[in-house]
């Protein structure tokens, strides 16, 4: 812009501010002077102070109201311009693309994120989550054909495009890759810059941004830096408003509108400005005015919390923020010239001050980030963005400086209460995150001390022993605690990525840290402890979420810590020593004191603690153990453990006490499942859950198991067992013999029994798990892939299950990883998901041999569901049901001698007491589940031997001889007979029928295993085999028998779940499924199509041939009573359950709406169809008494219920709503049955009958003379007497008597369903109150009806099914009642009204001087017409007794309408030249329609385009007619009831001639125009002479043409993500260029809106509504279909009050959907889904569909949704 054409625009815009507009005339001179000045300058700082002094206060604030546009482009001129000109020594204009051209850029991208811009992050590539790219940068990298996620981003943050350290693979996109290979990192960018640049830069740097921090951190209100003073202080205030996160936006409005006065659209811009900068002047004036404004507010808010902050500050001051700001973006952009100047700034702003230590700007700026206001904080972020963390060099400059004031950055953002989001510690990310700078941040800042120790120092709560206590938090010390754990965050950030290469001062102070990660451990370590409650119930559930949450946020870290040890050998085990110590320390003297008790089983004893967790205390919390065991683990995979494991410090562990405290805690789990802390409550059932939970057991549960697994693996397993068994307070039951026979002998408490059984089972569990469980690495010499697939495969033995729920059970690394990707094709198949439903992965039927029915991570629940899925699939496969425990990976070296716990005498001595339990089968002390875990265990003994013998070196005995052992019969005294033996006893019990599979298993097993034996060794085995032989063929035919009735009742089962599905389909998907059934029940209406149609007949439906029908008697079944009842035109009503609503579905024209229903004529529609009623209905007939008594029932209840509940239904009754009794179905009234109504007044003689001619002529008359007999009417009304001369003049047509009233032959409970009905589709479809009066009820019948035939055809011809063809009863029923229901309508309404509708309607096609408002033919819907003017006909025709029929008025009418439709098309075709047809005029038609075209052409005066085609002609006229021929043939056909011609039935090509004789019309319907040649041509003059269609013809005005095409929803890209990236570049329309935060598509139009937010509500009659209710009000007519972007979801609404949301169409590759985009797998379009939710659009069935969604789940209803 020159500066002239800057001063006019300037003039222009701002002549009314005399003022300023005399510093405009300075503008010229004014920059360079500026320049001459500062460049001779001593003082330079003083020199640009003074300027900025002089200025600041004259541009800005300068009124109540902020002017950006006018303040920014004053401040550019006058005093940036001056800064640029220094700073580039010549005109910014030519100095700064020099610079630019100079300039070597960077290879980072860099681009800060806006709220909602999609980002990517590549699964395979990016080294942590965080890394991240915009959509350009990844659109151009490699990473978009890898695994990617896409998330929307939150704002702030940048792309890592460029970052080498970010990715492992493709850093660069093609556009960052430019430079790529002169890449020297060191190379110095001030290089490109000249030293007289590099100077000024620096002297106008160093002063700018200091002035910008000083000013911006300036905490007086009243005054101003020394050098910024002004000579003259005016008496000019602002009353300041400051963000807070404690009050609402109600709260801040309503105090706003109080204490300034203003009103409340004012105090919601306040509000939203204060909310989003974090600070808004609220008024403006002198001192004292801003003072009171302060104290109204301040005493207003302060009564429930701390008062709002308000400050009173000078203007001036103000104005230098405000500039400071502006300063600071202005920074921002200058840098961007070159790297060079970035390099300055960064120099300047990290100089040390002069107060040394932290007096550099950055830390000033970041030290005082707390006190700053949100929209301060986010500008001087957004600069360090695109500086310090722009270049490298400066970026570990700062990153030190961080570190530095890391600990007082933390403290400031505890006190503050702002969101993390805009503190300056949220920059941790951007710092942490980068590999060399955490590490040099570790070694050379001791950043993981630091952070551990500021994250101790903030929870401050011990008990006695110093752990931590969160059980009396207040809600302030909870809100920090909230607060704290970003910390967490930060520590992850700084462990994300695992060093290769270790350095000993890396060793040494990862080391430092994890001490303090130990002493935070140690905190935690026995933290909430708790007692059995025994007796009361406790009385107020304890705080246990606290100490959880802490847990689960520290699980990856924990994981992390030892992903680092595990890296590097020597730190491994110098953590290891660590923590073992620490542990110790814990635990120090936990065998003080008590006197050790004596325990001996089988001739082994043990001593150990006296301790029971039934009344002693215990904790979950045990990390410490649990780390350990994941170290020790971790130790047993190394190299050490194999070679040298002398050098372990092993020989430090003792191993009673390291499995002292998992234990007590896997026993506490045991009891709590046996109901014995029953009375702790919920939070304890809570803890037991997540200890178990996918999300916490990795760190919690798990361990211990490895713990435990741990330390058998060191000791003598049968003292490892007598300890398992005392802690389990089982002890006394297997240390005495005889213990079961006594326990049934003597009176014991039968619960008491039963806690006992459950723990035994439980017990067992245990043993199973520490044998069973060796799937993690180190434990068994497995792979981390074999842990992920064995775990795969136990979630797939429940059932096959969707990606996203397999997902979520597994277990997720710190980069939200579950490595199932890499392993799920080799264990499962994916079954693709249909129209519903999702993508399914079904287990491999080879992998079902690894199942483990005691699979570790099982709940009980999913246990029982595997077991019993497993057992179903074997039966399915004809196999035997026994589900013996698989063949298990070898242990690592240190966990070897696990093994023999299976074959220790004290497990073989509880073996034993169980089966002799079961084999007495005396009493209850035994359950079928522990026979059950005992034979898995005997089952893993015989696999592990097995394998042993088949895995042993020739000379190496096997020592494992569990087969010898079970063999042996006890020894005396007991003299109990050898397991094996009761095995053999027990195959035959009668009561163990479900575990005799097992059994023969094992005996089998037994078997095979001797023989390898006995093939191996010489020993003998002497046992015989036939016994087993001979038992397994007894078992044989019992078991086909069995096999036989289980096949029977599989069929059976299968046959009810398919008849319950299909009952549970009804609602939701397959109403028209449920309806056919319902005809088969025979209580349907479809009565006329039930008769057979004979093919080859033809019909015609209207006219001399028409066919004749005979009478059908119809009989129907009232839902309510069952009745059945004739359709007969005198008995009650019989009546369908029926929905009218207004629709757009049609619409060709959205922006046009009913404005005024009180005023709105719907006589004549237009042809865009803008404002159409839609009826429809679900079919179901009732008496039209029972629907009245059910309805009266349906509205005293609400009306109770609203009452006593204040709940909403999903159905609004005093609007007339209900639910179809049946089917739940939306309903808003009824449509009575009718019989054909043309045969009611049958007069369908064709003889004598006038032909059109004649016919127009005849009814004109009738026309004149009724408008005669009005106008006398009203004159004598008016009284006058000189009209009377006329009384006699008015000549009556020869029979023609208008003073007779016909009979209505209806009964009188049809007539009132007839009113009923036409009431409320009047009120619906104007949305007026009802009036039954009105004489535009009749008009809305006939409205409706063509509307609905109308949509109804539009549906058939899209989805290309044919007209007649087996069209879904509802539909039927519904066309059929409509039509006839608008046929008979006239005989409840006024018929001189009925009359002059059909004059008027007439008069349209046949003019008529009387009416001058009549529409021309252009702008008529033609079927609407042909509807209107067919049923308003026998209003007229029944006061004519001259002989005319009203099936010749039908015809006569049909053909007419039909001329002016074509004539219509003829008009209004798109006259493209294919003149190259023109000379093959072959067919008659051709020749004919071109005939008529030359006479239009010729009436129109030539303004028609001269002679196209006629071939092409002729071709518009088929295709433009078509629809119309179809709705007609539909309406007559449910008018007349002849049935449908046989070929119009099925789909296939064209069936127009079919039509026309179906029509009574000539194929070639030109024929129409030659056979009433004498009148039509008339008629043609009179239409083209209407001036609308002579505007038209010139251009100056639009028409519909024909056919009109269907509407469709919009079209959606295939890629989700560009739908994102659109929506991120929306902003609310109203609140000047804010990013919108719930931005919606409306999928009809297209339009993006700002939905879901106060700054677009609008107010819709008297209420305020959300920017999408307020759409549908002019887009849908008040219904909806929306995507809301951010969130992946389709949104339904209907009305203010009813809404719902529907799943979006677009599928990840597994197949699913992604509402609220959680999990971030890239969304492709699904076609068929968007079809479909198209197809509910068409067939206006959204409010239907949000009807039953919200019937389904209730909490729909609450839902506020017309502020969404
Ligand atoms: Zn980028
Ligand atoms: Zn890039
Ligand atoms: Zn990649
Ligand atoms: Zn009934
Ligand atoms: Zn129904
Ligand atoms: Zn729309
Ligand atoms: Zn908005």
């Amino acid at each position: 812009m020159t500066v002239l054409s800057l001063f006019l625009y300037l003039k222009r815009k701002l002549e009314v501010i005399v003022q300023i507009s005399s510093l405009l005339t300075l503008f010229e001179t004014f920059s360079f002077l500026f320049l001459k000045k500062w460049l001779q300058a001593t003082d330079l700082t003083r020199e640009v102070y003074h300027h900025l002094a002089h200025y600041v206060p004259r541009i800005y604030c300068r009124g109540p109201n902020p002017f950006p546009q006018k303040e920014d482009m004053l401040a550019q001129h006058i005093l940036l311009g001056p800064m640029e000109w220094y700073l580039c020594g010549e005109d910014p204009a030519f100095g700064f693309p020099k610079l630019e051209q100079a300039n070597k850029p960077s290879h980072l991208c860099g681009r800060v994120f806006k709220v909602g811009e999609p980002t990517y992050s590549c699964r395979d590539c990016a080294v942590d989550p965080t890394c991240v790219l915009c959509m350009e940068c990844f659109l151009g990298s490699i990473h978009r054909d890898h695994r990617y996620r896409m998330t929307t981003s939150g704002g702030g943050g940048f792309c890592d495009c460029g970052d080498t350290e970010a990715w492992k693979e493709g850093p660069y996109c093609q556009k960052h890759e430019l430079n790529t290979s002169e890449i020297e990192e060191e190379e110095d960018p001030l290089m490109h810059l000249s030293e007289d640049v590099i100077a000024r830069t620096y002297n106008i740097f160093a002063i700018m941004f200091r002035y910008a921090v000083e000013i911006l951190t300036w905490e007086k209100e009243n005054e101003l830096p020394a050098d910024l003073e002004p000579v003259e202080k005016s008496d000019t205030y602002y009353c300041m408003l400051f963000n807070d996160e404690v009050h609402t936006y109600e709260q801040v409005i309503y105090t706003l509108q109080k204490a300034v006065n203003c009103t409340q659209k004012e105090a919601i811009g306040f509000a939203t400005t204060v909310d989003r900068d974090g600070r808004r002047s609220v008024r403006y004036g002198d001192f004292q005015y801003c003072e009171q404004a302060k104290s109204v507010i301040v005493r207003n808010t302060s009564r429930q919390t701390k008062p709002l902050k308000v400050q009173v500050m000078h203007s001036s001051l103000v104005a230098h923020q405000n500039f400071g700001l502006k300063l600071l973006s202005w920074l921002g952009s200058i840098i961007g010239y070159s790297d060079g100047l970035r390099r300055i700034l960064c120099q300047v702003g990290l100089q040390e001050g002069l107060d040394g230590e932290n007096s550099s700007l950055v830390d000033r700026l970041m030290l005082s980030d707390s006190k700053l206001w949100k929209g301060a904080r986010s500008v001087y972020h957004q600069l360090f963005m695109s500086s310090l963390l722009m270049d490298l060099k400066y970026k570990k400059l700062f990153a030190v400086r961080f570190a530095k004031n890391y600990q007082q950055l933390q403290r400031d953002f505890m006190d503050d209460d702002h969101e993390r989001a805009v503190s300056v510690t949220a920059l941790s990310v951007q710092l942490f995150t980068a590999p060399t700078l955490a590490r040099m941040l570790i070694t050379e800042e001791n950043l993981m001390t630091i952070i551990i120790k500021t994250f101790m120092d903030h929870l401050r709560h011990r008990d006695g022993q110093g752990r931590f206590q969160f059980e009396r938090y207040t809600a302030l010390q909870a809100f920090k605690f909230r607060r704290v754990q970003s910390l967490i965050l930060d520590l992850k950030y700084v462990l994300v990525s695992r060093p290769a290469v270790w350095s000993d001062e890396l060793r040494h102070k990862f080391l430092e840290g994890f001490d303090a990660f130990l002493e935070l451990l140690k905190c935690m370590q026995g933290m909430d402890p708790i007692t059995r409650q025994v007796g009361q119930h406790i009385e107020m559930e304890p705080e246990w979420e606290a100490a959880f949450t802490l847990q689960m946020k520290l699980t990856h870290v924990i994981s992390m810590m030892q992903d680092w040890c595990a890296s590097d050998e020597k730190v491994l085990i110098e953590a290891y020593k660590k923590c073992l110590g620490v542990l110790t320390q814990c635990h120090g003297g936990f065998t003080d004191g008590e006197q050790p008790v004596m325990l001996s089983i089988c001739g082994h004893s043990v001593e150990t603690i006296r301790y029971c967790v039934s009344q002693e205390k215990v904790s979950i919390h045990l990390p410490v153990s649990r780390l350990l065991a994941g170290l020790h683990v971790l130790l047993s995979r190394s190299e050490v453990a194999y070679k040298f494991p002398e050098l372990l410090p092993l020989s430090e562990l003792s191993p009673p006490m390291l499995i002292e405290h998992p234990l007590r805690c896997l026993v506490l789990c045991a009891q709590v499942h046996a109901g014995m802390w029953r009375r702790n409550g919920f939070s304890l059932v809570n803890q037991i859950y997540y200890y178990h939970n996918v999300k916490c057991r990795r760190e919690m549960f798990d361990k211990d198991i490895m713990m435990l697994q741990t330390g058998v693996s060191m000791m003598d397993p049968n003292h490892f067992l007598m300890i398992m068994l005392s802690r389990f307070e089982l002890y006394q039951i297997f240390s005495t013999p005889d213990y079961g026979k006594r326990f049934s002998s003597e009176i014991t408490h039968k619960d008491v029994v039963q806690q006992n059984n459950t723990l035994i089972e439980e017990m067992l569990y245990l043993v199973i798990m520490l044998v069973g469980e060796r799937f993690s690495p180190g434990v068994g010499q497995v792979n981390a892939t074999d842990e992920i697939k064995r775990e795969i495969i136990h979630q797939l033995s429940i059932k096959p299950m969707a990606h996203s729920e397999l997902v979520k059970s597994l277990p997720e690394d710190e980069n939200k990883e579950t490595g199932m990707e890499n392993v799920i094709e080799a264990v499962a198949h994916f079954k693709k998901p249909g129209l519903t439903g999702r993508g399914m992965y079904e287990l491999k039927p080879e992998c079902a041999k690894e199942f483990n029915l005691y699979f570790y991570h099982f709940s009980r629940a999913e246990q029982s569901k595997a077991e019993e899925a497993q057992r179903k699939l074997r039966r399915q496969n004809r196999e035997d049901t026994a589900l013996p425990p698989p063949v298990s990976p070898p242990f690592c070296p240190l966990f070897a001698s696990l093994v023999n716990i299976l074959q220790s005498d004290v497990m073989l001595c509880i073996m034993g007491t169980i089966l002799q339990w079961a084999v007495e089968h005396n009493g209850y002390a035994w359950s079928e589940s522990m026979l059950q875990r005992v034979l898995h265990l005997i089952g893993m003994a015989l696999q592990e031997e097995k394998q042993h013998l088949e895995n042993a070196l020739e000379e190496h005995v096997v020592t494992f001889t569990f087969t010898q052992k079970i063999s042996k019969p006890g020894e005396a005294p007991s003299n109990s007979p050898s397991i094996l033996a009761m095995l053999e006893t027990l195959q035959n019990a009668p009561y163990l029928e479900v575990h005799k599979d097992m059994i023969r298993w094992i005996l089998k097993t037994f078997n095979a295993v001797k023989k390898i034996r006995e093939s191996s060794s010489t020993s003998p085995v002497a046992e015989t085999e036939g016994t087993i032989m001979e038992e397994s063929s007894r078992d044989k035919d019992k078991a086909e028998r069995k096999r036989k009735a289980e096949i029977a009742r599989l069929r059976r089962e299968k046959i009810m779940a398919q008849m319950s599905e299909m009952q549970r389909h009804f609602i939701d998907e397959n109403r028209e499924l449920f309806q056919q059934t319902l005809e088969l029940d025979g209580s349907s209406s479809a009565v006329l199509d039930s008769s057979p149609v004979v093919s080859g007949t033809t019909f015609t439906a209207l006219g001399p041939a028409q066919t004749q029908v005979p009478e059908h008697r119809q009989f129907v079944t009232c839902i309510l009573c069952q009745e059945e009842q004739e359709v007969k035109v005198e008995s009650k009503a019989m009546v369908l359950a029926a929905f009218v609503q207004r629709s757009t579905v049609l619409s060709k024209n959205r922006s046009k709406f009913i404005q005024d229903p009180e005023k709105y004529d719907p006589l004549f529609m237009h042809p865009d169809l803008s404002c159409g009623t839609h009826t429809g209905s679900c079919g179901h007939i009732m008496h039209a008494h029972c629907w009245q008594r059910f309805f009266d029932s349906v509205q005293t209840k609400e009306q109770r219920r609203q009452q006593r509940l204040r709940l909403h239904t999903s159905y609004d009754v005093e609007n007339g709503e209900f639910l179809c009794p049946l089917c739940e179905c939306l309903s808003n009234t009824v449509i009575p049955l009718l019989l054909p109504p043309r045969n009611v007044f049958s007069r369908l003689n064709f003889s004598d009958q006038p032909n059109l001619t004649q016919w127009i002529k005849t009814i004109s008359q009738q026309i004149k003379a009724l408008q005669s007999l009005r106008k006398e009417e009203n004159a004598s009304t008016t009284a006058s007497s000189k009209n009377s001369e006329n009384l006699g003049e008015v000549k009556l047509p020869e029979g023609f008597r208008p003073d007779f009233h016909p009979q209505n032959p209806y009964s009188e409970s049809i007539k009132e369903m007839l009113t009923t009905f036409g009431t409320a589709t009047y009120k619906v479809g104007l949305k007026v109150h009802p009036n039954e009066e009105d004489p535009r009820v009749p008009i809305m019948c006939w409205g409706s009806c063509a509307y609905t035939i109308q949509s109804i055809e539009r549906i058939l011809s899209d989805e290309d099914k044919p007209l007649f063809g087996p069209l879904p009863c509802r539909l039927d029923d519904c066309l059929r009642s409509l039509t006839r229901f608008a046929a008979a309508h006239w005989t409840v309404a006024s018929l001189p009204v009925v009359q002059r509708h059909f004059c008027k309607l007439f008069a349209s096609l046949v003019p008529n001087d009387n009416y001058d408002d009549v529409p021309c033919i252009l702008d008529i819907d033609m079927f609407h017409l042909l509807v209107s003017l067919v049923l308003a006909f026998p209003a007229l025709q029944c006061q004519d007794f001259s002989g005319i029929s009203l099936g010749t008025g039908d015809l006569h009418i049909f053909h007419l309408v039909t001329m002016a439709h074509i004539v219509q098309i003829l008009l209004t075709s798109c006259t493209e030249d294919n003149s190259m047809d023109q000379e093959n005029l072959t067919g008659e038609e051709e020749v004919a329609t071109l005939a008529l075209y030359k006479i239009l052409h010729q009436y129109t005066g030539s303004a028609l385009k001269e002679t196209p085609s006629g071939w092409h002609l002729w071709r518009s006229i088929r295709a433009g007619t078509t629809p119309f021929l179809k709705c007609s043939a539909l309406f007559f056909h449910y008018l007349s009831g002849v049935p449908a011609p046989s070929d119009v039935q099925v789909s296939g090509a064209s069936h127009f001639e079919h039509l026309c004789n179906y029509l009574s019309l000539p194929n070639n319907l030109i024929c129409l125009f030659q056979e009433n040649s004498e009148i039509i041509n008339s008629l043609m003059k009179s239409w083209c002479r209407n001036s609308e269609v002579k505007r038209y013809l010139e251009g100056e005005r639009d028409a519909i043409s024909y056919p009109r095409e269907s509407n469709k929803l919009i079209d959606l890209p295939e890629d989700y993500s560009s739908l994102i990236n659109q929506a991120s570049s929306f902003s609310c329309p109203k609140s000047g260029g804010d990013k919108s935060r719930a931005p919606t598509l409306c999928l009809v139009c297209g339009a993006l809106l700002c939905s879901q937010s106060y700054c677009c509500q609008t107010e819709l009659e008297g209420e305020d509504v959300g920017a999408c209710t307020a759409h549908t009000y002019s887009c849908g007519s008040g219904a909806g279909i929306f995507l809301r972007v951010r969130e992946c979801q389709v949104l339904f609404l209907a009305g203010k009050t009813k809404g719902c949301f529907y799943s979006p169409p677009y599928l990840d590759d597994y197949g699913e959907t992604d509402q609220g985009l959680r999990r971030g797998n890239p969304l492709h379009l699904c076609k068929d889904r968007f079809k479909k939710i198209q197809k509910l659009w068409h067939q206006h069935s959204i409010t239907e569909e949000i009807g039953h969604a919200q019937e389904a789940n209730q909490t729909l209803v609450g839902i506020d949704w017309q502020h969404l």
